[in-house]
């Protein structure tokens, strides 16, 4: 992707994340990083303190992304190196709520982590745009797949083919507006070629970017879309069937599982019990059981 796609990409995202301000407040900045004019002094781009993020350099202390992420480094690592998603992994790590980050460091923070995106492994290669997510950063619920699909890696945000739009239909069912309510990512932020099933190494590569954008969003509920999800971040290796209709823990923070919503269009099945799933997300989300 060049740079001129690489700006439109991520206003696009900023509008998508609900941040308007932002692409007006910050699009000259962005601009003067992205395509310095002749003579212009760039303030570059460095990486961050977790060393997977970008940050101005000259401002990092006094920056609201400086801020965000000195707040977020008082928490150890959320999880010791893991080389494959399973039972040992979730258990040890401290709960996310123990930091709150203001909208404007969210946004800081999330800003900086889709301008680096993300190399680690093959995917990058294949990819034709990074799929960071969207929604709103404040949302109380963080809903999590699998890995975009194609039509998530023409436009770059998650959900929005034939799954999404029934996700869609799910969440408007329990009163949930996507745009507003909710900030909707994947376990990988590329597509699998043909839309295969992630590999374990390309789960491991990508896991500390979702953990951060948990750790950043600090929601007060997750629902997990999928076993791969539900696999990556609870160290389990059952089943939907045996993982739905009861709730789970990740780092502190309430969790449902449920079906994909593309083994529901397969599966028609599997469309009653997801649909009492989301209604105990919205029991959850009231503060009822
Ligand atoms: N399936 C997913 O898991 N995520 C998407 O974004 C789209 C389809």
């Amino acid at each position: 992707m060049n740079r001129r796609s690489l700006l439109a990409a991520y206003l696009r995202q900023q509008k998508e994340l609900g941040m308007p301000d932002m692409v007006f407040g910050q699009a000259e900045k962005i601009r003067s990083l992205l395509f310095p004019r002749q003579g212009e002094k760039n303030v570059g781009l460095m990486t961050g303190p977790h060393g997977d993020a970008p940050m101005e350099k000259h401002k990092e202390s006094k920056s609201v992304y400086g801020r965000g992420l000195a707040r977020l480094s008082k928490l150890p690592p959320p999880s010791p190196a893991v080389r494959e998603p399973g039972p040992s992994y979730a258990a040890a790590a401290p709960s996310v709520k123990t930091v709150h980050l203001t909208f404007e460091e969210k946004r800081a923070v999330f800003t900086a982590m889709y301008i680096a995106r993300c190399g680690k492994c093959a995917l990058a290669k294949t990819r034709t745009k990074f799929v960071f997510g969207s929604g709103n950063v404040d949302a109380p619920l963080m809903i999590i797949g699998e890995a975009p699909g194609a039509e998530e890696d023409l436009q770059g945000l998650p959900f929005v083919g034939a799954a999404g739009k029934l996700l869609t239909e799910l969440l408007a069912g329990i009163a949930i507006d996507r745009k507003k309510d909710v900030f909707i990512t994947n376990i990988l932020k590329c597509r699998p070629p043909d839309n295969r099933t992630p590999g374990a190494g390309e789960v491991v590569a990508c896991l500390p970017l979702v953990q951060k954008q948990i750790e950043v969003i600090a929601p007060r509920l997750l629902l997990l879309l999928g076993r791969i999800a539900a696999h990556a971040l609870l160290g389990t290796v059952d089943g939907i069937g045996t993982l739905r209709g009861r709730t789970h823990e990740y780092r502190g923070i309430p969790v449902v599982v449920t079906y994909h919503p593309a083994a529901l269009l397969r599966t028609t099945e599997y469309r009653r019990p997801a649909e009492d799933d989301f209604r105990m997300v919205a029991r959850l989300l009231k503060g009822n059981k």
